[in-house]
């Protein structure tokens, strides 16, 4: 059964650990002159107002994507995308050249990347070769020092949603946090986690704005799990990570619910001719099952296909050279339009 120490698992160093405090988050009441914070009280070079610093503690939009995801906001954040977060998670945990995190590819590469930059270890225990995990393998890799486990359900590149059975035997087995990145979740057909996070205090889910709520330019990441969590990864985080022009439109989007939903369906039914003409294509070896906006295919020669590609000006992911993925590119849903040339070009392909 799984033991969740908050303390024991952050690192020493931050255990007592004071935020840096923003001029205006010291500030309580009404005023109307604000000279705290050396801003230019007139406006921006090039006209518009972004010569006011945002709001550091970014509390309107927690608010609204914790009532979208139907949470409280003290267990709702928001990062310069995932991968902040993600980055976030990596630095108030795990010890350099001590600590470990533990991923399952083939997966997000971001996981790896950002564990390396700040020199900490990586456990790899492979999916299996129908992409799900391998839970008593996962279960027996993990040691004192393992303090996070990532699991991308939605699955980037191969698609699929993982065993939730699964998931759950490892957030009992394990005494670190389960970090369930979410970023495809709005395209799949099953439940997010989010409403599990006061089941289990080991739980961190992570999603973005960047795929189904088409912001990849603003760069808008979200991050769900208990109330300690989000309140030391706030704290870690730079004061003003969230820009005012995505904070704003973060905060509008969420009334607009429903226009995301079209998109998703939309994207889904695009999904669907895409997966049926590479049925039809006698160099294609496999069409994975998607669950997300992408579509992993094993064909006979994944470099000449990603190749011939390049030359009709259309560029997929070449994933041939991951783990379990021999022969594999990832092809992302595009619109109707782009859809019909990638058909043309994948038909006259031989
Ligand atoms: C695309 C993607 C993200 C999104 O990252 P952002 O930094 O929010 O744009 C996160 N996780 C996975 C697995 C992804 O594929």
């Amino acid at each position: 059964m799984s033991t969740f120490d908050f303390q024991k698992l952050l690192r020493p160093h931050l255990q007592n650990f004071e935020a840096y405090s923003s001029a205006r988050s010291e500030f309580r009441g009404k005023a109307s002159v604000f000279l705290d914070a050396n801003e230019n009280p007139y406006q921006s070079v090039g006209g518009g107002y972004f010569n006011r610093y945002p709001d550091s503690s970014n509390i309107e939009v927690r608010r609204k994507i914790a009532t979208y995801r139907n949470v409280l906001p003290e267990q709702a954040m928001v990062g310069n995308g995932s991968d902040e977060i993600i980055d976030l998670l990596i630095r108030v945990f795990c010890e350099p050249k001590k600590d470990k995190i533990l991923i399952c590819p083939p997966t997000y590469p971001m996981f790896k990347t950002n564990a390396t930059i700040n020199n900490v270890l990586v456990t790899e225990v492979l999916l299996t070769p129908n992409f799900q995990l391998q839970k008593d393998e996962i279960i027996k890799n993990i040691d004192a020092d393992t303090k996070l486990i990532f699991i991308n359900s939605p699955n980037n590149p191969t698609g699929n949603l993982l065993n939730s059975d699964d998931i759950k035997e490892i957030l009992l087995a394990f005494n670190g946090i389960v970090v369930i990145d979410e970023a495809y979740i709005d395209f799949a057909n099953s439940n997010s986690w989010v409403k599990q996070i006061n089941n289990y205090p080991n739980l961190f889910i992570i999603q973005t704005l960047s795929k189904a709520w088409g912001m990849a330019g603003l760069r808008l990441g979200l991050g769900f799990g208990n109330e300690q969590i989000i309140s030391i990864l706030q704290k870690v985080k730079p004061p003003y990570n969230i820009n005012s022009v995505s904070n704003n439109w973060a905060i509008k989007s969420m009334d607009l619910i429903g226009e995301k939903q079209q998109m998703v369906e939309l994207l889904i039914a695009e999904r669907i001719k895409l997966r049926q003409h590479l049925l039809t294509l006698p160099y294609v070896l496999k069409v994975y099952e998607s669950d997300s906006n992408f579509i992993l295919v094993k064909v006979l020669d994944a470099d000449k296909l990603y190749n011939y590609l390049l030359t009709k000006g259309i560029v997929v992911r070449n994933r041939s050279r991951q783990p379990l993925c021999e022969g594999c590119v990832r092809i992302g849903i595009g619109s109707s339009i782009e859809n019909k040339a990638l058909f043309k070009a994948l038909s006259e392909f031989e």
